[in-house]
């Protein structure tokens, strides 16, 4: 789950990292009222889940609060379109913060190795532009840290890492500090990412971080509560947001035919099942294991959230799930929501013989193979 600017600002605040002072506004009034405070000179910046905000028009710096008003109100409902994300997304919310002065920027984020199977810091005195071009142009100017997960990091390894990345000597002291900071913070909130870029360095030789991405493992939420109550706004799309609510495993995939499954592989061979019988899947759903009528009336709904979808393919092997649990839910489903679109369903394994005589007389269309399935719905969805 991603977190905003402002909330990531937050959560490492707590942790010792120098934040600049601020607060958001969804309106104009509130931000001038927050620009005030800092005598005028702020920056305002959209809260968007999306990278490269300052080159999308999202960051602006100003002098007084009437002009910081002003822009506040022109970014309030607007879409932002950058590279990372040409899809683009609408900006809710401003942080209207204390503007620092910058003299350099660095990079700085923590991040999990998968193939060193540890945490590693990432660091790299070209800070404020984008970390995939440094790496592609100039791979020796970003240091690595790998993190023992015994002993974590020792400050001597540290200030040689700091040298080596070229942080000027008057910054390398608050950097092994920030490091240290962002690294407790990384295990502390059960993170996936925490990036800092830039992490600045004043005039007056202060270092601190004047963006902030913090990412948390969605596996972990049930340990951050407070995170997990923000989550809805933290999801893209709305459908997957509503499923992040539900605990549905859901990834929109912008075709017309929904699918649901139980288990992450028998989903994805439905995915390619409808894709080989030249359909458009429009999702991947997956139920879980001993998925219970309700979560699957849960699921159905869901699916049927997207205005996109024709049909609807079932895909059932039941282990520890039972298919006549699968078939109640299905017909409970359909009896609050009618989607009056075709439906096929394929359920095989436990209690399959009573939940294929459940769906009898329903108007859910029975397939014995998951290929025939496939075909099935893509033959009634397009028809
Ligand atoms: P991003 O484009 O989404 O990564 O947004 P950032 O928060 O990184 O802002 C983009 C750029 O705006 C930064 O690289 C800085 O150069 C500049 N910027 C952001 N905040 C400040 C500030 O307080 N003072 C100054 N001088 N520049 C800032
Ligand atoms: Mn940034």
């Amino acid at each position: 789950m991603k977190l905003h600017e402002y909330q990531s600002k937050d959560v490492l605040a707590r942790f010792g990292v120098p934040v600049p002072g601020g607060r958001v506004a969804s309106d104009a009034e509130t931000a001038r009222a927050i620009a005030s405070e800092f005598g005028g000179r702020v920056v305002v910046k959209a809260q968007v889940l999306m990278g490269g905000r300052g080159k999308a028009g999202g960051v602006k710096l100003f002098e007084d609060a009437d002009a910081a008003a002003v822009f506040t109100q022109e970014l309030i409902g607007k879409r932002l379109v950058s590279i990372q994300n040409p899809a683009g997304m609408v900006v809710e919310q401003v942080l209207v913060a204390e503007q620092i002065a910058i003299a350099e920027e660095y990079y700085v984020s923590v991040l999990l190795d998968r193939a060193a199977a540890k945490n590693v810091v990432m660091l790299s005195a070209k800070g404020g532009m984008d970390i995939e071009e440094v790496a592609a142009t100039e791979p020796d100017a970003i240091v690595r840290i790998h993190i023992d997960p015994a002993f974590g990091l020792c400050d001597y390894e540290l200030r040689e890492a700091v040298q080596r990345a070229k942080i000027p000597a008057p910054a390398q002291r608050q950097m092994v500090e920030m490091i240290k900071k962002l690294a407790k913070a990384f295990v502390e909130t059960d993170a996936e990412l925490i990036e800092i870029n830039p992490c600045a360095w004043t005039p007056e030789g202060k270092l601190i971080a004047a963006d902030a991405k913090v990412s948390i493992d969605d596996n972990a939420l049930f340990r951050h509560k407070a995170f997990q109550a923000t989550a809805d706004d933290s999801a893209e799309d709305p459908i997957e947001a509503e499923a992040a609510r539900r605990g549905i495993a859901y990834v929109r995939l912008g075709g017309d035919i929904g699918i649901i499954g139980n288990g992450a592989g028998l989903v994805m061979c439905s995915l390619d099942e409808v894709n080989a019988a030249g359909g458009r899947p429009a999702n991947f759903l997956d139920v879980g294991g001993g998925a219970q009528a309700e979560r699957v009336h849960q699921c159905v709904e869901l699916i049927l959230m997207d205005p996109n979808v024709k049909g609807l393919l079932i895909n059932i092997f039941g282990g520890i799930t039972r298919a006549d649990e699968v078939a109640k839910g299905l017909l409970t489903a359909f009896e609050t929501v009618d989607p009056n679109l075709p439906v096929v369903a394929r359920i095989e394994g436990t209690a399959a013989e009573e939940g294929k005589a459940m769906l009898d007389g329903s108007r859910i269309v029975p397939a014995s193979s998951m290929r025939e399935a496939a075909a099935k719905i893509v033959e009634l969805a397009y028809a």
